[in-house]
């Protein structure tokens, strides 16, 4: 489910709009999805070479160039990488939530449908019922003059064909279900802490039985005790349900910790995919290896007291270096790096990488 733009209207208001929701609630109904994950060994998500570029000309933005992903039926993917090289930019092509700037190509094959291609009101099922997108940052994704309880209950309203009643019942089981108590459905999203924020963003995820959930950053904002809950919440909530996760962060610690899978993303493009213990123990890429190493690791003083991190800064995508992008902050470049760009090739224990160094 995805919620729509945010909407603001004053508390004397509300009843009005909830009677012209009512009344619209036939015509909006969206068709059902019926999505019944019937492709080739349970394959739910598959991306096909990917592109997506902002603005034309010479000023255009290729911030996601050419990416193959699969996602299993009940399996769950973490997306790595650096701030800026495209994950959220990838999460919202899967949906097509990009703004009209934004040129999309390849194919997102959703159960074996081309979700880029399909028309409008497939599109709307597909969003309300195949899959559901947390968004980065919850107190800007959250609607600020509304409460809680209505921002869960709208969609059930809006699109599910609930009555007020049912949805509003509904909204607070929802929330009561990502541990938030009855009493806090008529707070405003101010009166909740950061965790509290991002469970309610979760119930509006969870609101339309999702087959997949795209996560994006849901713990990057919080501390550390806080993040924790939050994962063992995300992890529960799909492990009971058998929901499909794609989980963004910039921490491969917290991705090889949550994941089955783990892709690595490196301006525009995935640089490795793999089992998630082995692409976050021993990474085939040199920039999976940078990012396992950015972060200290529980067991490892000396990580604590010295984590490497990774010199440089990651390129401007509007103005790529030639070859592999990564060639300039590479420690292991060759000469030929420079202007040679590698395809992910398999890299052994289930895994591909695109390096010049990695053989198959
Ligand atoms: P990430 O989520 O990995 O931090 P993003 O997908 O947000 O990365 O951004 C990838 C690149 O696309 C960045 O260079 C960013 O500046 C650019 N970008 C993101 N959104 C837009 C937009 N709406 N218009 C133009 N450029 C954008
Ligand atoms: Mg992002």
């Amino acid at each position: 489910m995805v919620p729509g733009p945010a909407r603001h209207r004053d508390r004397a208001g509300g009843a009005r709009v909830h009677a012209v929701r009512a009344r619209r609630r036939v015509r909006t109904q969206p068709e059902s999805w019926g999505g019944q994950v019937t492709t080739a060994a349970g394959r739910l998500l598959r991306v096909e070479d990917l592109t997506v570029t902002y603005g034309e000309g010479p000023d255009a933005v290729p911030a996601v160039r050419g990416v193959d992903l699969t996602l299993d039926a009940g399996a769950t993917l973490g997306l790595a990488g650096e701030s800026g090289c495209g994950k959220s930019t990838l999460a919202l092509a899967l949906l097509r939530l990009l703004p009209r700037a934004a040129t999309l190509t390849g194919r997102v094959l959703l159960d074996g449908e081309d979700v880029l291609t399909m028309r409008w009101g497939r599109l709307r099922a597909v969003r309300w019922a195949g899959a559901s997108v947390v968004f980065q940052g919850a107190m800007h994704a959250l609607n600020a003059v509304h409460r809680i309880g209505d921002q869960v209950a709208e969609p059930l309203l809006v699109h599910g064909g609930a009555t007020a009643a049912a949805a509003r019942h509904r909204a607070a089981d929802l929330l009561e279900q990502v541990g938030l108590p009855a009493a806090r459905t008529s707070a405003y999203p101010h009166e909740l802490s950061g965790g509290q924020r991002q469970r309610v963003m979760i119930a509006m995820a969870l609101a339309c039985e999702p087959h997949l959930i795209v996560a994006d950053e849901p713990t990057t904002a919080l501390d550390v005790m806080i993040q924790a809950q939050i994962l063992r919440l995300i992890e529960g909530l799909v492990a009971e349900r058998g929901i499909s996760l794609l989980m963004i962060s910039h921490d491969l610690a917290v991705l090889a910790d949550t994941c089955d899978r783990l892709a690595v993303m490196y301006a525009g493009r995935i640089v490795e995919e793999g089992p998630a213990r082995a692409v976050y123990d021993a990474a085939a890429h040199p920039y999976g290896r940078a990012l396992s190493e950015a972060f200290p690791r529980v067991g490892d003083p000396a990580s604590r007291l010295a984590p490497r991190g990774l010199p440089g800064d990651p390129p401007d995508p509007a103005a790529l270096p030639a070859g592999c992008a990564f060639h300039p902050r590479c420690p292991v470049a060759l000469d030929r790096c420079a202007h040679d760009d590698q395809p992910l090739r398999a890299a052994g224990e289930g895994r591909t990488a695109a390096c010049v160094r990695v053989e198959g």
